[in-house]
């Protein structure tokens, strides 16, 4: 299972009642943090999920909106009690941003370590979910992120006992382990039934639409999708500040055969989501305009 919080959906700079958009993903206890801007830590602390098991932060790219809450969120880690490293994981560019900001925030209990990506690696991300990213077209080096979390074949009692197995050997066998038992090596694919399909999400935002981003979000259960503008009329606007509208948002989650598409980063001009919604509907049915604090939970099937 996983829980997403959408912290907050706002663009460019926070409003009263609104924060900057970022997403705080939840899997088992461990967390990760996907953007940071000014204020962060605020909604997060009103969301009760804690600090410490934050594991990872994955950040967009290095414009202020999206990185410049970064010393206020590592403080209140630390506030915390973490000793444990911390991953960040960002475009190239990072390492000079993330040492700058360090410069209020130097003193921290916990090692950080920086992982500048260029788009196309894959990487672990705390709670088992095995993350993939790729360029996003935004003027300067941008980043979307997908993550995974596989689902283990279903262990099939019927075939362990077929094969005259100790219960006690059960578990072992379902988490992958090969043993022997009676001078007899015992796979689980002995044990186990087919393939069972996962769970995922992707982060897409700041770019303007491209191939790339539709395969990156192939078939996810989630796609969270920027949504900088909501008329139609706006395009010229999307086109010269490589952000997009919020039907070319949908436009990502129908070619990439997304199960839902949640909208975020909303220009401060846009003062009503639910045009941005209603907009994203003719293109993609299954479209919701995010709101701070809204909590999405993707379980198996
Ligand atoms: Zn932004
Ligand atoms: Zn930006």
């Amino acid at each position: 299972m996983i829980d997403i919080c959408l912290l907050g959906t706002c663009g460019m700079m926070p409003l009263p009642g609104r924060w900057l958009s970022s997403a705080l993903v939840r899997c088992g206890p461990a967390l990760t943090l996907f953007d940071c801007g000014e204020g962060t830590q605020i909604p997060w602390k009103s969301l009760g999920w804690g600090f410490r098991q934050v594991g990872a932060i994955c950040l967009s790219h290095m414009h202020a909106d999206h990185v410049a809450g970064l010393p206020g969120v590592l403080f209140m880690i630390a506030h915390a009690g973490r000793t444990e490293p911390l991953d960040i994981y960002g475009p190239v560019g990072t390492q000079y941003v993330v040492d700058g900001l360090r410069r209020i925030a130097a003193e921290l209990p916990f090692p950080i370590h920086i992982h500048e990506l260029k788009g196309g690696e894959q990487f672990e991300l705390p709670g088992g979910l095995q993350a993939s990213c790729a360029p996003a077209t935004h003027g300067i080096p941008c980043l979307a992120y997908r993550a995974d979390l596989a689902r283990r074949p279903e262990f099939q009692a019927e075939k362990a006992r077929a094969l005259d197995l100790p219960v006690q050997l059960w578990s072992r066998l379902q988490h992958g382990e090969t043993l022997t038992h009676d001078g007899r090596r015992i796979t689980p694919a002995q044990v186990l039934g087919p393939p069972r399909r996962g769970i995922s999400f992707a982060y897409i935002t700041d770019t303007r639409p491209t191939e790339v981003l539709n395969e990156l979000a192939r078939d996810v259960d989630l796609l969270i999708c920027e949504s900088m503008y909501d008329q139609a009329e706006d395009l010229p606007l999307a086109r010269a500040n490589a952000h997009m509208l919020a039907t070319e948002s949908a436009g990502i989650a129908k070619a990439a055969n997304a199960q839902a598409l949640v909208l975020t980063h909303f220009s401060p001009k846009i003062s009503n989501p639910s045009f941005a919604e209603k907009a994203a509907r003719t293109v993609f049915a299954k479209t919701r305009a995010a709101h701070d604090g809204m909590v999405i939970t993707l379980d198996f099937d």
